[in-house]
């Protein structure tokens, strides 16, 4: 019904759903992603922000309220929602800390339960931790609908695809600082956009796609010299320290600063990765005809369905860094750690590992927090993998907010990283804008038409 099919209204939860009237915090874990998660939950009618940048503060207050068993993250979400809580004005009972949970094997699933702890020590019991579980593919949002679930994705997706155009850009640039505006410029593009966007399917798909493609001419107005001596590095790891600039030192600024270029997991990876465990899982419970099974299944279709929408406008941007899909992780990580007798970051590190020196990177970091069971893990099995992959350079940097001469170590890898690029034996593919500024770029309104056609 073409009235229906062209309904655009914004999607308000009832004044009666448990968000309603508050504000909601959620860590801010990574450059994109939850300013883009908060915008959704503003479309939905929820006020929504991302934690403030963690300081000097988040430390001394995370480690007062931390003995030191705890992995870095706890520390640093712990420190930031105490400084919010310490903040002037602030309404325990009108607000909320988001933090995600799981059943996994990790520390993981024990970051909610410390925080209520601690918040109920500190005197602010009354504020509510809101936890969506890793074993729905954080999908039960309570109350919400599958609207938000969907709109979610592909504000995750879209922020993913930005933060990989920065990437790309940034170590090219010949004017300090021009991708990193572009990269606000289309953040701040896409959350306006995500927030007044309709909840027809398709008329957001096309405002979000949209939004993408006036990034890309940012990114590809920004003034840069794309040559081939720059080594690529993948960066793999635990997500929150990989992702969270403050956690891992600015880490990739620094590669990117003495001289190399760096690919990163996205987000999108891993809750992917945790779509397929549900199934897993509901199999392992008999209920492989549960209604349950058949909305997880709906959901990682649809979401793979928008996920290849929005990342085919970036196709020619993206030659030679192809996202694998992660049945393809899972079976590369197959010699090292056998899916599903492991499972978790360890898995994907080592299957990621090993897709990205087979696609031509140079080397390859692993960023986790200090005593992290995943990075202990994979650091013991890296040397195979190394070892099988012609030697390629693998490294574990390790961060607990103590500081080390962190520039030093990252030159001495960078000489190993140079000399395996001599011998390496895979070839690296490269985009367009790596080998003539004049090839054909194609415009906003041609890669448009190309995907919804
Ligand atoms: S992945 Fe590592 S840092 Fe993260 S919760 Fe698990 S053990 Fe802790």
């Amino acid at each position: 019904m073409p009235v229906l099919k062209h309904r655009c209204v914004t999607r308000k939860v009832g004044a009666d759903h448990l968000l309603a009237g508050k504000t909601v915090y959620i860590p801010d874990m990574a450059d994109g992603s939850v300013e883009a998660l908060c915008a959704v939950m503003r479309w939905m009618g929820i006020e929504a922000r991302p934690t403030p940048p963690p300081d000097s503060q988040t430390m001394e207050l995370g480690g007062k309220h931390t003995n030191g068993d705890e992995c870095f993250p706890a520390k640093i979400t712990t420190g930031d929602f105490l400084k919010i809580a310490q903040s002037p004005g602030f309404d325990a009972k009108r607000t909320v800390f988001f933090m995600g949970t799981t059943d996994g094997p990790c520390r993981f699933g024990q970051y909610a339960p410390f925080l209520r702890k601690v918040l109920r020590e500190q005197g602010h019991g009354d504020v509510r931790v809101f936890s969506p579980r890793g074993e729905h593919g954080y999908s039960d949002f309570q109350g919400f609908d599958t609207a938000f679930v969907r709109t979610a994705w592909r504000a995750l997706v879209s922020a993913d695809i930005l933060r990989k155009l920065l990437l790309q850009t940034r170590p090219y640039e010949t004017q300090a600082g021009e991708a990193d505006r572009a990269f606000r410029e289309s953040l701040d593009d896409l959350c306006r956009t995500l927030e007044g966007s309709c909840s027809d399917t398709s008329c957001q798909m096309r405002a979000v796609q949209a939004s993408l493609l006036r990034g890309r001419e940012r990114f590809h107005s920004v003034p840069a010299l794309f040559d081939r001596s720059r080594p690529l590095i993948g960066i793999v790891g635990e997500i929150f320290c990989r992702l969270n600039q403050f956690s891992n030192q600015q880490l990739m600024r620094r590669l990117e600063g003495q001289g190399a270029e760096c690919w990163m997991s996205d987000i999108s990876e891993w809750i992917a990765y945790t779509n397929m465990e549900e199934v897993r899982n509901l199999r392992l419970a008999r209920r492989t005809f549960s209604w349950d099974m058949l909305k997880s299944k709906l959901r990682s279709q649809i979401q793979h369905k928008d996920e290849h929408a929005l990342r085919r406008l970036f196709s020619e941007d993206s030659l030679g860094y192809e996202e694998p899909a992660v049945e393809e992780v899972l079976n590369l990580a197959q010699p090292y750690l056998p899916f599903p007798g492991a499972e978790g970051e360890m898995v994907m590190n080592m299957g990621r590992s090993a897709y990205l020196a087979r696609h031509g990177v140079d080397g390859i970091v692993d960023i986790s927090p200090f005593t992290c069971m995943n990075g202990v893990v994979s650091e013991a099995i890296y040397p195979k993998l190394s070892r099988e992959h012609h030697g390629i350079p693998i490294r574990n940097f390790y961060f607990d907010g103590q500081q080390s001469d962190l520039d030093r170590d990252l030159g001495i890898y960078l000489e190993l990283v140079r000399s395996y690029r001599e011998s390496k034996p895979y070839r690296r593919a490269y985009p367009a804008r790596f080998l003539s500024p004049k090839t054909h770029v194609q415009s906003p309104n041609e890669l448009l038409l190309e995907s919804t056609s």
